[in-house]
């Protein structure tokens, strides 16, 4: 959970490291020996997108992305907590459930479970 409260930049983007030619038809890449390049690939909300940085930005990207990725992790392990925690409140509220007054009828009659839906208007 720590890491959910860092205080550094974050940015939801996804460090690659991948193999690139650099279009000279000379250099040893074009002969197989590809050249290592960095690309951060960015899903906006209408579409993937891809930013190259230059060297001297590529460890400024790799620190905001890295933060971002610990920080998702932390909001997926809260969640997981936290859909533990309602399964056993659930289940507490099962045990302790009495169907006292009811009739034997309503009594064999199953009741809602988990989330209440909101009643509109009211
Ligand atoms: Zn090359």
């Amino acid at each position: 959970m720590e890491s959910a409260f860092e205080r550094t930049p974050l940015f939801p983007g996804y460090f690659q490291v991948h193999k690139r030619k650099c279009g000279n038809p000379g250099c040893h890449c074009s002969r197989g020996h590809l050249h290592p390049g960095t690309r951060i690939l960015i899903p906006f909300a209408d579409g993937q997108s891809v930013v190259c940085p230059r060297p001297e930005e590529i460890e400024g990207w790799k620190l905001r992305t890295e933060a971002y990725k610990r920080h998702r992790e932390s909001r997926r392990r809260f969640r997981r907590w936290q859909s533990e925690v309602v399964k056993i409140l659930d289940d507490l509220e099962r045990s302790r459930r009495s169907t006292e007054g009811l009739t034997e009828e309503d009594a064999k009659r199953p009741l809602v479970e988990g989330e209440r839906k909101k009643r509109r208007g009211k």
